[in-house]
């Protein structure tokens, strides 16, 4: 046990605690009107103001954040920003066989473009294409590893000694090899992108928390927003389309951190790549190096409150934190002298399909993209072009999808919800430990088209 290593560690999120944090932006204040109203400013929402003004540069585009912009998910996530729209390539295929090509081509094209407006931008977010590997740590992993790798273009199979000559584990047995993935800073994208919006011409209030939606007007405590359109970019936090929030729930995904290796603890797991790296388990770690050579370690307990509830406290979960460290000492025992300085949490929106849906309401005025889940960082740009799409009326390859005209199954409410979702952990959890077997739940789960992600 090496509970040692979490002691002095602080409840801060490292990559918010950056001295190239914007100052705010002043809440909004008194009557106001806008062509557009984004209400959110993680990264859904600042694409989605972002591409406005890069489409239809004429638009005059309001922003408003409760808090200020990346401070929720966006600024506090992992970084790894994958292709995959669907929350993995699996996914994918097993909702939408028929679109799995232009899922994946979609998606590739979403991520060149993150990378080139990060270029344009000259946003110094530590953007890499680093690739990603999911490693398999269980024999069952590498059967579902090689089916991937046969179906899929561009990722390759690797043996055990060909993954621990990538990153040494004594836990791999193998691993699936993905050269698209990108790594980033998400904060500095987050705020990157508020600068480049800025630049445009978006007015972006921080500190302005919609409370109110009335017509195609949106209200804070201080001031008001009269638009001919509204998009929705509200992620995990409660709807303000009321007849959404039985589609998400909040998951609290925590994360740990490192103090920066030295050369020789850095020789000592390789890692020259500097890949992102999960396993492919249902209850998964996620992990990857930083620009200062610190591990960023997260996942495997997703936490699920009831009633949806949504706290700053639930950030911080000792035996979440204690467990998560107990793991990395088992992935990496030659770094048993590493100490951890950051841990913290963050809140996702799950969906029963794992990924993003899209919809609009009011005659077509006010468009919405959310559930997420894990997977956001890139796909949120995509979901930004999808709203723009519906709000302004244009047919394009991305709406022509079932993917985006599909609508997820709503979950229970509550107590079932609670019920149900901790049913479906404790089952997966089971099912990584019984050789990947599904029981009957999950069997059922699978059949609808239903379950639980992170
Ligand atoms: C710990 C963690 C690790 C993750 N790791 C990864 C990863 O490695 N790769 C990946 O792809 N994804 C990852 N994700 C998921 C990813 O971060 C999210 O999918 C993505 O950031 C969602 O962006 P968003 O803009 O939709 O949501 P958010 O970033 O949550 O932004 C929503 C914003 O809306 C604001 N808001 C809410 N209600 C209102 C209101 N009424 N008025 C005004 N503003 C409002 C909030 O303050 C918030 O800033 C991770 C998430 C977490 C928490």
């Amino acid at each position: 046990m090496k509970l040692a290593a979490l002691a002095d560690a602080e409840s801060r999120v490292f990559w918010l605690d950056d001295k190239a944090a914007p100052a705010p932006t002043p809440a909004l204040l008194g009557p106001t009107t806008a062509d557009l109203a984004v209400v959110g400013g993680g990264y859904t929402g600042l694409w989605t103001a972002l591409r406005a003004k890069e489409r239809y540069p004429e638009l005059d585009v309001v922003l408003l954040e409760s808090d200020t912009c990346g401070s929720a998910a966006s600024g506090r996530n992992g970084g790894f920003c994958e292709s995959s729209l669907t929350h993995g390539y699996a996914n994918g295929l097993a909702r939408w066989p028929d679109e799995i090509a232009a899922l994946e081509r979609l998606g590739r094209e979403n991520l060149a473009a993150i990378g080139a407006t990060i270029a344009r931008f000259e946003i110094d977010c530590d953007w890499q294409r680093t690739g990603e590997l999911t490693v398999a740590t269980a024999p069952h992993h590498l059967e579902e590893l090689a089916e991937e790798a046969e179906r899929r273009d561009g990722v390759r199979l690797l043996d055990q000694a060909e993954a621990r000559a990538e990153v040494n584990s004594p836990t791999y047995l193998g691993a699936l090899s993905d050269p698209s993935t990108a790594l980033v800073e998400p904060a500095r994208l987050a705020w990157g992108l508020r600068h480049a919006c800025l630049e445009l011409g978006v007015r972006i209030h921080e500190h302005s928390r919609v409370t109110r939606m009335h017509g195609r007007s949106v209200s804070t405590e201080t001031g008001t927003v009269r638009a001919e359109r509204i998009a929705l970019a509200t992620n995990a936090f409660p709807s303000l389309l009321k007849r959404l929030r039985l589609f998400t729930v909040p998951v609290y995904d925590l994360v740990i951190l490192t103090e920066p290796l030295s050369t020789i603890q850095l020789n000592a797991i390789g890692w020259q790549h500097r890949q992102g790296i999960s396993d492919a388990s249902n209850l998964f770690h996620y992990y990857r190096l930083t620009r200062d050579d610190r591990i960023l370690w997260g996942g495997y307990t997703p936490l699920y409150h009831f009633g949806s509830r949504i706290d700053p406290r639930f950030e911080q979960r000792q035996h979440i934190h204690e467990l998560l460290a107990r793991h990395f000492f088992t992935t990496f025992p030659q770094l048993e002298d590493l100490h951890f300085t950051h841990r913290w949490g963050g809140v996702i929106d799950t969906s029963t399909r794992f990924c993003a849906f899209f919809g609009t309401a009011h005659s077509g005025k006010i468009a919405y993209a959310l559930g997420y889940t894990g997977l956001g960082v890139a796909a949120t740009r995509f979901g930004a072009d999808v709203m723009l799409d519906l709000l302004y009326a244009e047919d394009t390859d991305r709406t022509r999808l079932r993917m985006v005209r599909e609508r997820p199954t709503p979950f229970p409410p509550e107590p079932i919800r609670s019920a149900a979702i901790h049913l479906t952990r404790w089952s997966m959890s089971r099912a990584d430990t019984h050789a990947g077997k599904r029981n009957l739940w999950l069997r059922t789960l699978d059949r609808l088209g239903l379950g639980f992600d992170f």
